[in-house]
């Protein structure tokens, strides 16, 4: 779903490329003194800590997410056969749903969400007409008087009318557009039983469904799945959209209006040569003339999205656009409904017929799964297609999460639908999980791990858990990801890295200081990657503290004017950069005796400026002398080191029982 508020995805920028992308491993650093002063933190490839697993409270959370409102809890529902007339004139339903099941225990009853401000007319059962109650505002009971023994596989008719709840988004919608009416549907997340009986849950997908649509001949009805059938009755004309894959019921939508209808074809990477998809659109008539063109662009997406990640779910049937008046868009299977035609817009929708129509987040709490994962191959599509700057999206979206240091992107209140379908941590946070997960594993992995868990078998055509699609992860990759949900799926808010470096010739100290912006979370186990730049050299060097604060010393071939946290914008995370420009020369001498350049490339000058004489000894950093000598009072002597090899060297100086330690740097 999308709900139309924000929208950043302008502007462009270069694209910065990288000479050298490499691990950096620390350097032991001799006892000198400016050495002396720093702690070497030991980098690691992989966390090992933070190792939180999963609590007893957590998985007796999720169970009880699981169970439904204790609706249809008897049955498995295998169809729904829906015959509905809608007059878009009138904001008003009448027709009857069918619902054929199997047991799964012994059932004297049959309950279902259904909104007891409709009116029921009959419910029939084995041709019997049967008893029937709200047993609360949304809870529908049947009593089916006789005992139905488990296993059995039956159907339930309820005939009914009257005028829908509008619940949620608003599930039964009627507005006009140049003039014209319009009615439409919209379940997500709650709102099915608010227009028809149905058991409303993510876990119990039909089979199949049948949407036998009656309206005035003037209107044309949208639905899921292929339009098998469309005939005159009466006044009326029939549409009958047949869809013969699961869908959840919240996916179960119909749209009527005067619709343009038109249809492109498409091939798919993953169809054989000379198949093609079909993408259907129900238009307005007003906006045919701009629409043709526009809903276009979804088709490179398509085959796009195709290749990616996992062939397109519904190859069988179509794809498909409906116009519609709310402000946004919603990914009903096979049939998006949308505001307009917008790059951004069918990107999004496109994304959920993979992520949330073929494999479902089994629970609200998941919702991420949907959101996070329409909002991610939207940007990545976007870059695919440059409608849009990656980098600026980046930009954009952790500044307006970083901007509150509170939230989880796991849906804590699911009886919240506002939280759900927060912007700020289901889509945007959820989509930064993903771009991290991609920067923790790497392209190949990441994606591999993804196309895995479209094919899964036990999650494809059904749902999934947070959980499960992470195991996926973990499978391809040999990680823990365990610790990764623990921060940014169930921890809130987000890190703060200063990245401060002290530059000492071509010696280098780091430090990065983490903290928190809430206490679920007191360190993120981060991989930071720091782009040191300067004339001739642009490299990237990444580190992973265990701490939160962590130096590292290491030399550099030569020295960066420029540091820049996550150059390339894989974190969510606040930073600032202090690059602190020390004189370039080491101090090297003692009251008296001045030894410099240093780092020195050719010659290195000695320089007694005392009336005492003093002897060096230059030693290279295995500890083999190299030159010695004395230098007498007054006097300067020129050394020659064009010779060495670039690197570290000790010096030596002997001053009467004095003996003085330096480190030389040759570059
Ligand atoms: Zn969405």
């Amino acid at each position: 779903m999308t709900i139309l508020h924000s929208k950043a995805f302008l502007c462009s920028a270069s694209f910065v490329f990288y000479l050298n992308l490499k691990y950096i491993m620390p350097k032991r650093i001799f006892t000198i003194p400016f050495a002396a002063l720093l702690l070497l933190t030991r980098l690691v490839a992989d966390a090992q800590d933070m190792q939180i697993r999963t609590s007893e409270k957590e998985t007796g959370r999720r169970l009880l997410e699981w169970q439904s409102t204790g609706t249809g809890q008897n049955i498995d529902v295998k169809h729904y056969r829906c015959r509905w007339r809608i007059d878009p004139n009138v904001r008003y339903i009448s027709g009857s749903v069918s619902t054929t099941f199997t047991t799964l225990d012994t059932a004297s009853f049959l309950v279902f969400d259904f909104y007891n401000g409709l009116t029921v007319d009959s419910v029939v059962f084995r041709s019997q007409k049967k008893q029937f109650s709200f047993t609360a505002a949304k809870i529908f009971r049947i009593r089916l008087g006789t005992l139905v023994s488990q296993g059995t596989t039956d159907s339930v008719s309820v005939y009914y009318k009257g005028i829908p709840a509008n619940s949620g988004f608003g599930a039964f919608n009627r507005q006009l557009h140049a003039g014209v009416p319009i009615i439409w549907t919209m379940s997500c997340p709650y709102g099915a039983a608010d227009w028809w009986p149905c058991k409303q849950d993510l876990i119990d997908k039909p089979d199949s469904i049948d949407l036998i649509i009656s309206t005035p001949a003037a209107y044309r009805a949208a639905g899921n799945g292929k339009l098998v059938a469309e005939y005159p009755s009466g006044t009326d004309k029939v549409f009958h959209w047949k869809h013969k894959y699961p869908i959840a019921v919240y996916l179960i939508a119909t749209a009527v209006t005067n619709y343009a209808a038109f249809t492109h074809k498409v091939q798919l990477p993953s169809q054989t040569p000379g198949d093609s998809l079909p993408v259907v659109n129900f238009v307005y008539p007003e906006t045919q003339n701009s629409a043709q063109t526009d809903t276009r662009r979804v088709l490179p997406i398509l085959q796009f999205y195709d290749s990616l990640v996992a062939p397109y779910p519904f190859a069988r049937e179509k794809y498909g656009h409906a116009q519609f008046g709310w402000g946004g868009g919603m990914e009903h299977q096979t049939m998006s409904f949308m505001t307009d035609f917008s790059f951004s817009l069918q990107a999004h929708e496109l994304a959920h017929q993979w992520f949330g129509d073929h494999i479902t987040c089994r629970s609200w709490r998941d919702i991420w799964l949907n959101e996070g994962w329409a909002t991610y191959l939207t940007a990545v599509s976007q870059r695919r297609f440059g409608t849009a700057n990656f980098t600026t999206w980046l930009n954009t979206t952790i500044n307006q999460i970083t901007a509150n240091g509170s939230g989880s992107v796991w849906v804590s209140d699911t009886t919240n639908i506002n939280r759900i379908f927060d912007y700020r941590l289901t889509y945007q946070k959820g989509a930064l999980l993903l771009h991290m997960l991609r920067w923790e594993l790497g392209d190949s992995l990441f994606w591999t791990g993804v196309r895995n868990y479209q094919a899964d078998p036990v999650l494809k055509f059904g749902f999934a858990t947070t959980r499960q699609f992470i195991s996926h992860l973990e499978a391809v990759s040999g990680k823990d990801l365990q610790p990764f949900l623990n921060q940014w799926f169930t921890g809130q808010g987000h890190p703060t890295v200063q990245v401060k470096l002290v530059r000492n010739g071509l010696d280098m100290q780091l430090t990065l200081t983490q903290s928190t912006s809430h206490p679920s979370v007191p360190f993120f186990n981060l991989k930071i990657p720091i782009r040191f730049a300067g004339a001739g050299m642009d490299t990237i060097l990444i580190f992973r503290p265990e701490t939160a604060v962590a130096q590292y010393s290491f030399s550099l071939p030569q020295s960066p004017s420029s540091v820049t946290f996550d150059p390339q914008k894989w974190l969510l995370a606040r930073s600032s950069v202090q690059l602190i420009t020390q004189t370039l020369e080491m101090k090297a001498g003692v009251q008296g005796i001045r030894v410099y350049p240093n780092p020195f490339s050719g010659s290195l000058h000695l320089s007694n400026e005392q009336n005492t004489s003093c002897s060096f000894e230059i030693y290279n950093s295995a500890g083999r002398l190299l030159q010695n000598g004395h230098v007498l009072p007054e006097i300067h002597k020129t050394l020659d080191m064009n010779d060495l090899d670039p690197g570290f060297y000790f010096l030596k100086i002997k001053e009467g029982r004095q003996i003085h330690s330096f480190k030389l740097v040759k570059y």
